[in-house]
């Protein structure tokens, strides 16, 4: 079998997906399953429509894209802005975007008309986080400007925290964002099919029994992946926290000392702290690098401790177990390490049941 490889469960994506659609669908919040993590994976995608997700969201086009290429035909949002070069093929393959510029919504709905289509619009706004969002006071001019366009549908409002700036989802913000849904209905006489609150990391607020409000969709991934929310990193009750893996290849076994000898300046890395003097100990190379995964997002098997990386080599002090070479380690992943090892052309992808 081929390393390094990312084994992914889809078993234990369904069953996260569908906790969270039945927790949240108890609250009155649909899902919509975000597959960018997961490099646009349609098996991925298919576990979550599966558990109930009502749609799909997806940051980028190629991974739309592949999702259609695949005969998904799930509803689609871009919820990353779209680019003003991209406008056609976003209205081509995706059917809504999240947006917040006019100059973007004004070649989404030509393009729209020029393929007799319309474009489903949600308006992000900004609460805090200082991401993407169009500041509360010129909300209600831009869904005018979406309202006179041919080829836009107005969807409704969304808004993301905890991204740019670690800003917390709670009953402040998630209330300013329900009361602007409800006083732009009543100013511009329409009806918002959907007031999307935030990412996994609203999930605390959403289940905690406080009120939602107007708020009727989560767009969720890292939960459904990794069984975990962003705020604290902490598992979810309940949720499989092992969908993902990453299996590296040891190439060299070794018993080493533990200190570096010689004239020590950076590493190809950067700055290294000076390491400690345990003496000799049991080492090991696994082929596995920086163009692979991102090693500080790695949690590695008990008793294994990861000592660096760089850029195809990661060293393990492997303590009293001596590796041979050919054995396989098997690490956990973080987000940021399966973003990396997902979107990784080195690392191959295998379904396991
Ligand atoms: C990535 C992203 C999400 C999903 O975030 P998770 O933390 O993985 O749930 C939702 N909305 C937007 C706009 C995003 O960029």
């Amino acid at each position: 079998m081929t390393a390094p490889r990312l084994e992914i469960r889809l078993d234990r994506i369904e069953h996260n997906a569908r906790a969270l659609v039945e927790r949240l669908g108890a609250r009155g919040i649909a899902v919509t399953g975000v597959t960018k993590a997961s490099l646009g994976s349609p098996e991925v995608a298919r576990a979550m429509l599966a558990a109930g997700a009502s749609g799909l969201g997806e940051s980028r086009l190629d991974n739309v894209v592949r999702l259609r290429i695949a005969g998904i035909t799930a509803p689609i949002v871009l919820i990353r802005a779209p680019m003003p070069s991209q406008v056609a093929d976003v209205v081509r393959h995706a059917d809504s975007s999240l947006n917040t510029e006019p100059v973007v919504l004004e070649l989404l709905s030509a393009a729209a008309v020029a393929q007799q289509r319309r474009h489903g619009i949600v308006l992000m706004v900004e609460l805090g986080d200082l991401r993407e969002g169009i500041l509360i006071d010129d909300v209600a001019d831009i869904a005018k400007l979406v309202l006179s366009r041919p080829g836009l549908e107005l969807r409704g409002i969304g808004t993301n925290l905890a991204c740019q700036s670690g800003v917390v989802p709670d009953d402040v913000n998630m209330g300013v964002l329900s009361e602007l849904a409800t006083s732009l209905e009543a100013d511009l006489g329409v009806s918002l099919a959907t007031v999307s609150g935030g990412n996994s990391a609203n999930l605390d607020w959403a289940l905690s029994g406080a009120d939602v409000g107007r708020v009727d969709d989560l767009r969720l991934g890292e939960a459904i992946l990794l069984g975990c929310e962003p705020l604290r990193r902490t598992p979810i009750d309940g949720l499989a926290t092992d969908a993902f893996s990453l299996v590296a290849e040891v190439i060299e076994a070794k018993v080493k000392p533990s200190r570096p000898w010689g004239t020590i300046a950076q590493t190809a890395f950067g700055p290294r702290p000076a390491a400690p003097d345990h003496g000799d100990g049991n080492r090991a190379i696994v082929a596995l690098g920086r163009q692979d995964v991102d090693p500080d997002g790695l949690g590695a098997p008990d008793g294994i401790v990861i000592l660096g990386a760089s850029s195809d080599h990661l060293v393990l002090d492997t303590g009293a177990t001596p590796l041979t070479v050919g054995a396989e380690v098997r690490f956990s992943l973080d987000y940021r390490a399966l973003l990396r090892a997902m979107t990784s052309v080195f690392v191959t992808r295998q379904f396991v049941a």
